[in-house]
């Protein structure tokens, strides 16, 4: 398990404390379409306020590829972070994030006061984790907190960079409860624990597709990346979508199962098309069939209902349960059946719950499931690595307990 100091670990109160949270909010004519993201933050803000610590906020917000791009400002997050803490979130603009204006603005904090500095991706050292940029980072705080999950899978200024310049670098509530529940799932998980993986691609999925078949107990595979799996077990999938590249890595894998004596379950059924839907929620004529009477001109775009039956009757045995990816192509209502079947079975279990990002979590808090989550993970790519098993460098870069 990942031992890490935290936020509870420190003495906060009259410290300039910079908290790299992650504001990666969608923006749509300057106003926050989901305020998940700054909603998951507040518990760390709120603590360190409390302490009486001068909180420093910073996060990156879509990619403005190192240079000041208006539309991807902050100021819109510091008002809305303004009205959910109520209490005055000062915004540092600053075309070099921490420039005169950003360092003007610490300089008259008093502790309890909270300023958000400017898009940290205004500045092109960010993404190269270039010292500079981290220098000037660290030159604003007394103690680091790191709680950007979504971006703890990279090495940038303002979450590693920064942590090796600081005396104190500890992770905050978010990042810790990430920590906590991925970690446990794939290390410690309440056995049976069953792994759901959808999506697009085998190839985006390879290593994670590895390292959860050795940690669960049952690997369920749906969504696009099943057909290559069942081309391989020498099924007829006619115009699904395959990577032909892949199709001896899914043979490896059926038989490391089988080696490991792990139930590896795919799509028994099939949602079919004549073509992909375009645009992409068109009304469609879809059928069902068994996964190996596939017609050669039709393609597979959601699991059908006899699987969405199997899967949930295996989520409902579980006492962990992990999902990442979407079952079908769920933006098209015809072809989300299937993804809300799962979605479903995971809100009725008592199992633990984690919705590793992306897609799954979208789709979980669209249909109103979130609360019924033990966890959505705020951190797409992130989540993957985690169930990769590889070390994130954001995690790493904070001081150990
Ligand atoms: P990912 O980003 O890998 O999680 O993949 C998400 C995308 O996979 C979504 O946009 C879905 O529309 C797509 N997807 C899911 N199932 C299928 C399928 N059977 N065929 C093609 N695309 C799919």
């Amino acid at each position: 398990m990942l031992n890490k100091k935290s936020v509870d670990d420190i003495q906060a109160a009259g410290k300039r404390v910079l908290v790299r949270c992650d504001f990666n909010v969608p923006l749509k004519d300057g106003k926050i379409t989901d305020e998940n993201r700054l909603v998951a933050a507040l518990p760390t803000i709120k603590k360190l306020i409390a302490d009486g610590a001068k909180v420093i906020l910073c996060s990156h917000l879509g990619k403005p590829k190192g240079e000041p791009k208006p539309e991807l400002s902050l100021a819109p997050v510091a008002a809305r972070l303004t009205e959910l803490l109520g209490q005055e979130v000062k915004f540092a603009a600053d075309a070099e994030v921490v420039g005169a204006n950003a360092k003007a603005a610490v300089e008259a904090m008093k502790d309890g006061d909270v300023v958000l500095l400017e898009n940290t991706r205004y500045r092109k050292e960010e993404t190269k984790n270039g010292e500079e940029f981290s220098k000037d980072l660290a030159s604003l705080c007394d103690i680091f907190v790191n709680d950007a999950f979504g971006t703890a899978h990279r090495a940038h200024c303002s979450n590693v960079g920064v942590s090796s310049l600081v005396d104190t670098a500890v992770v905050g509530y978010l990042m810790q409860k990430e920590i906590d529940f991925l970690g446990n799932a794939v290390e410690n998980p309440e056995r049976p624990f069953v792994a759901i993986l959808g999506g697009a691609k085998v190839a985006d999925k390879l290593s994670v597709i590895n390292n959860l078949l050795e940690k669960c107990d049952t690997l369920i595979i749906g969504g696009g990346m099943a057909y290559t799996f069942l081309k391989a077990k020498g099924y007829e999938v006619g115009e699904s979508l395959v990577d032909d590249e892949k199709i001896d890595y899914c043979k490896e894998m059926m038989e490391k199962a089988e080696k490991l004596g792990k139930k590896l379950l795919l799509p028994v059924d099939s949602t079919i098309v004549a073509a992909f839907p375009s645009p992409i929620d068109a009304e469609i004529d879809v059928e069902s069939v068994p996964s190996n009477a596939i017609p050669a001109d039709k393609m597979g775009l959601d699991i059908g209902p006899k699987t969405a039956e199997l899967f949930a009757s295996e989520v409902k045995s579980a006492k962990t349960v992990v999902w990442n990816g979407p079952m079908g192509v769920f933006e098209n209502p015809i072809l989300a059946k299937g993804t809300i079947a799962v979605a479903k079975s995971l809100a009725e279990t008592d199992a633990t719950t984690i919705i590793g990002g992306g897609d799954s979590a979208a789709a979980v808090n669209t249909l109103g499931f979130g609360d019924k989550m033990s966890h959505i993970s705020t951190g797409g790519g992130a989540s993957l690595e985690f169930l990769e098993g590889k070390e994130l460098p954001g995690v790493a870069a904070a001081n150990d307990k």
